[in-house]
């Protein structure tokens, strides 16, 4: 068996079909390039093969390049990484530069045998730039498939001549959505877009391609015939001008220059669009190995997509039988019962939604109609498939209909009597093997625990809100949790498609331990006198998705009042958060509470509409004469949040760094750019790290300190990854 095979027909043509071994989707490793480029070299050179059809054995084309590969080759490549990526870019490129001129005479572009793309469905990434190279491209009409460049998604861009195809077939402006954004489009769209030529029934995919493969089609490219002009104009005609000024505005208006992918695509694009194709192919090669030689893009793919992925295929489950989950019972049909219904129901599990009155619970499932109703009117839903999707939520207020439930998630109001109650109601009913999870985000799990008669079958399933967004779940073990309810979580998880990461029980868990200081380091600095814009502009363009005052504003003054008074009832005096509440408090007293009511750190207009940072908070708290420098309030903001999460590995809170990393970045954007805290850490290098720590505390309080840790491998010059990391385990 082997990835790539081609059959030769008794008309003269040749299908070459995509089926790799023991994957679900293709994916393109070194071995699976070579083969194609042997096959192509096969039917090239037989005088009976008039063309080609490359297409797929599975109902998708591919899902991209394996992206091991590219670590592996700059692992492997000794002194010299740079070179090794490079060639190997270009490999690739000469692969697919012979499949678009096909045996083409150079000089007259006569000759040639047409090959065809044929699509069954979804193509991405490198799964795009191989039929970008062909001749025509055909998609089976599948509303499901996705077809797109989304590599700077994961901190790379399309370097397998996709940038470069792309931009000179479509032009700069209506290329840039596609590279810059990866926006992926169904295969309608993507023909509307240019992107794809044919879309044709399923059935008649390969019938059609090969119609049109033996019509002796014209088969040589825009860009190789003479008096080629870029549509939308190159960079020195005024058109294309305006279009590269505006676009190197975009980027940087939406990477705030920390994504060092966004910059190198455009500066690809640009030198690219100034030379001949062939040039125009090395210009994005070497960008390509530009960015895979940068930390930045490293880290993104080992966070964003290898781990991620191993995460989401159960790296941490224990040992235990498939513990897919039938039927799912809900309590508390709230603003999270209601989402988790939503998604529970979307993966085909049935769902008993549980409130105290009916009313309640047919306001939670109504969470779910509105959500379906939305993408009917976008065209994504079907009436049948709502109506399928409702069928399965029961809204209820009779715990009867919790029987044969496998298992529970507790979303009542956070209260240690409440959920005890419902614990206590919900195990009158269930089996002994079904397992109960709680929802709670401050509560201890080992705590609730108490009131179940099964404390190794209970467990935290922590969601983040909204549910139906959110990609992170984290799931808790209380100290007598059991390993298959580690494994139902999991499984549940991943049948909801989300990723999850398994943490220990201990004050906040992971994701709310690491961000809340990161809130409150924003806070104290507004009593320091700090100018708020500075504050948020800081963490912007340090890669945070939101300043630490706007966020505030989002998740609400009184929620965070609610969690300051319960951690200092829980410290007592060890509380150091003193400062933070005098803002949180006074904000809380001017009834300022953040978005829901208007009026917070930030003003609102009165269909709020957030407007700028409110003015009135410097009456109270004035802006200080001299102002710090842009670095120190990021490190200020990224170490608060950087060494919670050493902490938590220091402490054992997390039991694998690669979960740190990932659950940072989903769980609340923490600078993805860089990977996750450790993989920061990692980037900027264990002995900086503790000094500029030692500088902070020295200036700013001993929440800086340097984690006994961190200090330890500054002194032995440690990387995370290397000392935490997998080979490290295996080792
Ligand atoms: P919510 O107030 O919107 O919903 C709670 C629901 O539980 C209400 O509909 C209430 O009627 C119902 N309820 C209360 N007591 C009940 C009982 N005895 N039996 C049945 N139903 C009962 O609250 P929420 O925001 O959905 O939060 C629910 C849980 O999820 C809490 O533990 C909270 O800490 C946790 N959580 C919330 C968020 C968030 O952002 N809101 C995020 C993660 C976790």
């Amino acid at each position: 068996m082997t990835d790539f095979t081609m059959q030769k027909d008794a008309d003269g043509v040749a299908i070459i079909t995509w089926d790799t071994v023991g994957k679900s989707m293709n994916v393109m490793s070194r071995d699976s390039m070579a083969l194609l480029s042997d096959l192509v070299d096969d039917a090239l050179a037989d005088d009976a093969i008039k063309g080609i059809i490359i297409t797929s054995g599975k109902d998708t084309f591919a899902g991209g390049m394996d992206l091991n590969v590219l670590a592996s080759i700059r692992d492997e490549s000794g002194d010299n990484p740079a070179q090794g990526l490079f060639d190997f870019t270009m490999a690739g490129h000469h692969m697919l530069r012979k499949v678009e001129r096909a045996g083409m005479d150079p000089k007259t572009n006569k000759g040639g045998k047409p090959i065809a793309a044929a699509l069954p469905g979804t193509a991405l990434g490198i799964g795009l730039e191989v039929p970008l190279a062909c001749h025509r491209i055909f998609a089976a009409d599948n509303p499901k498939a996705k077809i797109g460049l989304p590599e700077i998604m994961v901190g790379i861009f399309p370097g397998g001549g996709g940038t470069t195809r792309l931009v000179r077939k479509l032009g700069a402006m209506a290329a840039s959505p596609l590279l810059l954004e990866g926006k992926l489009n169904d295969p309608k769209k993507a023909m509307a877009a240019g992107v794809i030529d044919e879309v044709v029934p399923a059935d008649e995919l390969i019938a059609k391609a090969k119609e049109w493969v033996l019509s002796e089609p014209k088969i040589v490219k825009p860009w190789d015939e003479k008096g080629y002009k870029m549509p939308g104009g190159a960079p020195y005609h005024p058109a294309g001008f305006m279009t590269f000024v505006g676009a190197s505005a975009m980027v940087n208006g939406k990477t705030q220059g920390v994504y060092p992918a966004a910059k190198a695509l455009l500066s690809a694009v640009y030198e690219g669009a100034l030379v001949p194709f062939d040039q125009a192919l090395k210009i994005e090669a070497r960008w390509f190995t530009n960015v895979l030689m940068n930390p930045s893009s490293s880290a993104m793919i080992r966070s964003l997509f290898i781990n991620k992925e191993a995460l989401e295929k159960g790296a941490n489950r224990p040992e235990a039988p498939d513990q897919k989950v039938k039927k799912v019972g809900v309590i508390g049909a709230g603003m999270m019962g209601a989402g988790i219904s939503l998604v529970s129901a979307l993966a085909g599990i049935q769902v008993v939604l549980i409130d105290s009155t009916q009313e309640a619970a047919d306001k939670g499932k109504s969470y779910t109609t509105a959500h379906l109703d939305k993408g009917i009117a976008r065209k994504k839903v079907t009436e049948e498939k709502k109506e399928a999707v409702l069928g399965l939520i029961n809204a209820t207020t009779d715990y009867a209909a919790l029987e044969g439930c496998d298992l529970i998630v507790e979303a009542v109001f956070e209260d240690v009597g409440v959920k005890a109650e419902v614990t206590a109601k919900v195990q009158a009913v269930t089996g002994p093997d079904c397992i109960f999870a709680t929802n709670t985000s401050t509560l201890p799990i080992t705590e609730l625990a108490k009131a179940s008669n099964d404390p190794e079958k209970f467990i935290g399933i922590h969601f983040f809100s909204p549910v139906d967004k959110m990609l992170l779940v984290e799931i808790i073990k209380g100290k007598e949790t059991g390993p298959v309810a580690v494994a139902k979580a999991l499984d549940y998880v991943r049948q909801i498609k989300k990723t999850p990461i398994v943490v220990n029980d201990e004050r906040f868990f992971y994701a709310n331990r690491c961000i809340i200081p990161y809130i409150n380091e924003g806070i104290r600095m507004v009593k320091e006198g700090v100018e708020p814009a500075l504050i948020e502009n800081a963490a912007k363009l340090v890669g945070m998705p939101l300043g630490p005052l706007q966020l505030v504003d989002e998740t609400s003054v009184d929620l965070g009042v609610k969690i300051a008074k319960a951690t200092k009832a829980a410290m007592g005096d060890a509380y150091p958060d003193g400062e933070v509440d005098e803002v949180l408090f006074w904000m809380f007293d001017q009834e300022r509470l953040g978005r829901k009511s208007n009026a917070g750190f930030y003003a609102y207009d009165e269909k709020g509409k957030r407007e700028g940072l409110w003015e009135g908070l410097a009456a109270q708290y004035p802006t200080a004469e001299d102002q710090p420098d842009l670095t120190t309030v990021q490190h200020r903001l990224l170490f608060a949040q950087t060494l919670e999460a050493v902490r938590a590995l220091e402490e054992g809170v997390l039991e694998d760094i690669r979960e740190g990393d990932v659950g940072a970045i989903l769980g609340w954007g923490f600078a993805p750019w860089s990977g996750g805290p450790f993989s920061w850490l990692d980037i900027i290098g264990a002995p900086y790290a503790a000094e500029r720590c030692d500088q902070l505390t020295a200036e700013f309080g001993e929440r800086f300190k340097t984690p006994d840790l961190l200090r330890e491998m500054a002194d032995k010059g440690q990387e995370f990854y290397k000392r935490f990391g997998q080979q490290a385990k295996a080792a």
